[in-house]
Parts: C-alpha cells; sequence; structure tokens
C-alpha cells in the first residue's frame, strides 16, 4: 500500500527539550536514537520519563531546543509538522462525531483536495484491512471502543505517511482487547513496512510489539535492543528492574570469597562476575535474579532459607513471595515455579541460584552492569 518508496529512517541526534521552569525540565535530555526503515521501535519508560515529548519532537508539534531531528536522512528541526509526512494516533482517539468511519478516515486527504474517488479507494482498502468495511457509514458513537481505535489506524494509513507516531493507543482498550489489538498492530505494521515510533509505559506491549525497545529513564535513553537482549543483558539496575514481569530481584549484596552474600546465604558467582566487582574495587553488589532464576527446594539446608508469605498461582506457573528468614530482611523474593506444586503459605523454604550464568551483577554505586 506504500505509495512511493521513500526511505523513512529516523533519528535523534543529541536531541534535547528543555521546559522553562525553576528548575528547567530537561523532559528529553541529549537524545540519540536511530530508527530504521521500515522498524517498529518502542519508546518505553516509566510516567514523565519524556516519551510524549520525544516523540512529539519528531511530529514538530514540540521544539527541539537542542541538537536535531533527521526524518529520511534530512533535517526537519525547523520544519512545520505538516510538512514532515508523518501520522500521529493517539490515546484519545479525536473522531469527529458528526461524521461517519468513512468521512473520519478521508477528511486529511479531503484537505488535500484528493478526488472524491481516490478518497473512496483508499478509505475502502484501509478499511479492508482493518475489518472496518461494513462499519463504513457508521458514526463514532455507533462502534465499540476496538473499533474506534481502528478508525484511528485507518486514518493514519490512508494517508501513507513516510512514518506512523503512536502515543499509547491502545491505553483506552480492556485488557483482552489491548493483547488482541497490539497483535493487529504489529501484523499491520509489517505489511505496510512504514517506519513507527510507538509509545508506551507498558513493558509487556514493548516486549511484544517492538522489533527493537528503547528505554527511556528522566528524559535519558538507557539501552535499546531487541526484546531478548534487554531481558538477557539489561546494562544498569534501572532497566533490570522496569523490563520482565513480575520484576528482577534486586538486592544489595556483600562479596565474600564464596560469592555474593544473599540474605546471609552465599550465592556462587561466575569468576569473571567477582574479578568484574574487585576490578571496581567493591566490596558489594546489586545482585539480580529473575524469579524464573530461582530454584525452590525441599530440603532447607542449602541455599536461602525464606517463608513463604504469598502464591499467586497462574496456572503453569505459580509465584511465590518468600521472606527471608535473616533478621533485618524485609523485602521479599518472587519465584517463579511449577503451577502443579506450589508450596503451602507460611511453609519454609530454601532458594538457590538455578545458573551462576542467569545471574545479573550491577555497580551499587552507579547502576551499572558490572560483568559480559
Ligand atoms: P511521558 O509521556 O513519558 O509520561 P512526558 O513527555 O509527557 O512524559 O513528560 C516528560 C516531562 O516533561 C515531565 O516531567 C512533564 O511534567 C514535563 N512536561 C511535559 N510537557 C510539558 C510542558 N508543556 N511544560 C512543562 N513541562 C512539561
Ligand atoms: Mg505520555
Amino acid at each position: 500500500m506504500k505509495g512511493e518508496s521513500h526511505m523513512a529512517e529516523v533519528a535523534y541526534i543529541d536531541a534535547s527539550r528543555i521546559f522553562p521552569g525553576t528548575p528547567p525540565v530537561h523532559a528529553v535530555d541529549e537524545l540519540n536514537l536511530e530508527i530504521a526503515d521500515g522498524e517498529f521501535l518502542v519508546l518505553v519508560g516509566p510516567s514523565g520519563s519524556g516519551k510524549s515529548t520525544a516523540l512529539r519532537m519528531v511530529a514538530g508539534l514540540e521544539d527541539t531546543d537542542r541538537g536535531s531531528i533527521h526524518i529520511g536522512g534530512g533535517d526537519v528541526t525547523s520544519v512545520s509538522p505538516k510538512s514532515r509526512d508523518i501520522a500521529m494516533v493517539f490515546q484519545s482517539y479525536a473522531l469527529y462525531p458528526h461524521m461517519t468511519v468513512a468521512e473520519n478516515m478521508g477528511f486529511a486527504l479531503k484537505l488535500r483536495r484528493m478526488s472524491r474517488s481516490a478518497i473512496r479507494e483508499k478509505v475502502e482498502r484501509a478499511a479492508e484491512m482493518l475489518d472496518l468495511g461494513p462499519h463504513l457509514d457508521r458514526k463514532p458513537r455507533e462502534l465499540s471502543g476496538g473499533q474506534r481505535q481502528r478508525v484511528a489506524m485507518g486514518r493514519a494509513i490512508v494517508r501513507d505517511p513516510s512514518v506512523f507516531l503512536m502515543d499509547e493507543p491502545l491505553s483506552n482498550l480492556d485488557a483482552k482487547l489491548r493483547v488482541e489489538t497490539r497483535a493487529n498492530i504489529a501484523s499491520l505494521q509489517r505489511q505496510l513496512g512504514t517506519t513507527t515510533l510507538y509509545v508506551t509505559h507498558d513493558q509487556v506491549e514493548a516486549m511484544t510489539m517492538g522489533h527493537r525497545v528503547a528505554v527511556l529513564a528522566d528524559g535519558k535513553l538507557q539501552q535499546v535492543d531487541t526484546p531478548r537482549e534487554l531481558y538477557e543483558r539489561p546494562v544498569n539496575s534501572f532497566v533490570a528492574g522496569f523490563i520482565g514481569s513480575p520484576a528482577m530481584n534486586l538486592r544489595t549484596a556483600p562479596l565474600t570469597a564464596e560469592g555474593a552474600l544473599l540474605d546471609g546465604s552465599p550465592i556462587p558467582l561466575p569468576r569473571t562476575a567477582l574479578s568484574a566487582a574487585s576490578a571496581h574495587g567493591l566490596d558489594e553488589v546489586t545482585l539480580g535474579l529473575r524469579p524464573e532464576s530461582l530454584n525452590l527446594n525441599t530440603s532447607e539446608q542449602e541455599g536461602v532459607a525464606l517463608t513463604v508469605e504469598l502464591v499467586e498461582e497462574l496456572g503453569a506457573d505459580a509465584l511465590v513471595h518468600a521472606k527471608p528468614e535473616s533478621a533485618g530482611s524485609a523485602e521479599r523474593l518472587v519465584i517463579r515455579t511449577d503451577g502443579r506444586r506450589p508450596p503451602a503459605l507460611g511453609e519454609r523454604i530454601s532458594v538457590t541460584a538455578r545458573d551462576p550464568e542467569e545471574l545479573h551483577l550491577f555497580d551499587p554505586r552507579t547502576g551499572s552492569r558490572l560483568s559480559r
């Protein structure tokens, strides 16, 4: 459906947006990020991390105070929003209530003075892709939430832009519909091959949709990688704790000759990790253990002794929340275990690390990853 084959990579080069105030807010702080032609890149981060501002900088709806924005190799930093050849889909679909679905979808083309028959053809083609064919003559109020969301997508598609910009377009849908729709958007994007920058605060959405995912915190890019790399090799403890559900267990752990002490019990570490820590002059590390990297033992002899405080049965898996028995340590560890044989509440268990290679070590002073 793509018209001319316009290359449309997007690049932020040292791009900053600073809102005036005392102190000024560095909403986007020296961002360097490239989205390849045809790529689906997801920008994820907590609320207030600068995602919408970054997206709006590409659209031209927000100034770029320092650095530059490039689309298709050209510097568009001072190009008006209208001339940037992008289409945006927002959280609020902002459909015109008095117009039909077809009129809503074709409105931008009408403004461009495209002929009625050409508009009709484009709208019908998009409606077919979006399963909206039978609804073209309805008004938005006659549609379900999911259908309205698709009209908003359709409005972007008919414009045949170089770049799609989407800001939390699924947040008004219920959980089940959100899962369905994210699969539909991902497959639509594959079909169209249009470069897409997609913003969400939901890391599961990010991981399931993005070719690559860029993690933002406080306006600063933390890491941009494939979902797998982000999960397996987070560059710092922020990304480690943000990506993954349930979250990685992160603890400050003193180092001994045997490894890291987790609530008083030694967790063996790979030698490379130990030497990386000592090269940094550390006597403690931030130790990261994913819930599935912990083994539940029946014997209380080895590992970290814990008392079960909560069991969440998910069916195939169960999540065990357990509190260390050693005094002074308040934080629960979360362990993913076989859903068929979960321990009982109050039961005393012990856990060991499944594989030293699955441990994550960070510098407690900077949060940076220590080894590998
Ligand atoms: P996100 O989309 O990740 O939730 P935003 O990009 O909306 O984050 O906001 C990033 C930061 O910039 C926040 O601290 C927010 O309060 C601030 N901010 C956003 N827009 C403005 C504005 N127009 N004026 C002042 N501060 C703003
Ligand atoms: Mg936002």
